[in-house]
């Protein structure tokens, strides 16, 4: 194939049905384009020529999309939208496997900024409810670490892929834009830190911060979130291991609080 074939653009279009809002307070509204068709063409680079030429289908030039992403690689998390009612991340969504036209909107539990772009300030949030990190004491040198098993090694690398993106947020029934459920993602890095050698001296921390409402006795085990996580983390998994952990220190309290009864109840 010559370069001239090889950078051929094919005379097919690609349609787009594309949700617009000038500002979070602002009403919504649709926008309809058409890009030229590349073979190989992902949701991302027709955002761009739809950035390079902002034109409707009906000629109409209109301020350009906006949208967030950043790696193009599924691996910062911020380009997650939802695609033909489907959330997922528009980097890896390839035109090939999609139905048109492709309607492009931003994930619904989360406030909108404009047009495709969330503020997911939700999730980092819940982030900082769980302790989702090692307290570590200065910068100077700890020395070794203690020793991890092989096979905590391999089920935490996975639960540590995590990329924020939120998708398991949107498909979950249980997040709404007026609750503060915490959700799959921050539970699940509290099951990572809490499996950290270093990390489990707060585990009684993190799984206190689990407890009681917007805790992960609000899952509602639709298990939509395991279905949609790019990163395939074992979800639904680390939720049950979390509600084990809050289970027992709950059962824990309830010794405690029986053991200091009958202290005060006792002969004296
Ligand atoms: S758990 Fe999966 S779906 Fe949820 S934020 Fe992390 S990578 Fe995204």
């Amino acid at each position: 194939m010559d370069t001239a074939q090889a950078g051929a653009v094919s005379t097919q279009s690609i349609s787009f049905r594309i949700w617009r809002q000038d500002a979070p307070d602002q009403p919504g509204r649709y926008e309809e384009f058409k890009v030229p068709y590349r073979k190989g063409a992902n949701v991302i680079s027709c955002l761009m020529e739809i950035q390079r030429n902002p034109v409707t289908v009906e000629g109409k030039r209109v301020p350009p999309v906006v949208w967030d992403a950043a790696c193009l690689e599924e691996v910062c998390g911020s380009c997650a939208i939802n695609i033909n009612g489907r959330v997922r991340m528009a980097c890896s969504a390839l035109i090939d496997k999609l139905e048109q036209p492709i309607t492009l909107e931003p994930m619904s539990k989360f406030p909108v900024v404009r047009d495709l772009a969330v503020d997911r300030s939700r999730m980092f949030e819940a982030l900082k409810r769980v302790k989702g990190w090692i307290p570590t004491d200065g910068t100077h040198n700890l020395g070794p670490g203690p020793r991890q098993s092989p096979v905590d090694q391999s089920t935490m690398y996975v639960l540590s892929t995590c990329i924020t993106c939120g998708s398991c947020l949107e498909a979950c029934p249980q997040v709404t834009m007026d609750n503060d459920f915490v959700g799959a993602a921050a539970i699940s890095q509290a099951r990572l830190f809490n499996m950290n050698p270093t990390g489990k001296l707060n585990s009684e921390e993190r799984v206190r911060s689990l407890m009681g409402p917007g805790g992960v006795q609000d899952c509602g085990k639709a298990q939509n979130c395991v279905k949609v996580c790019p990163k395939e983390i074992p979800l639904t998994t680390s939720i049950a291991m979390m509600n084990r952990q809050v289970t027992k220190l709950v059962i824990k309290d309830l010794f405690s609080q029986e053991e200091e009864k009958k202290g005060h109840s006792g002969p004296g």
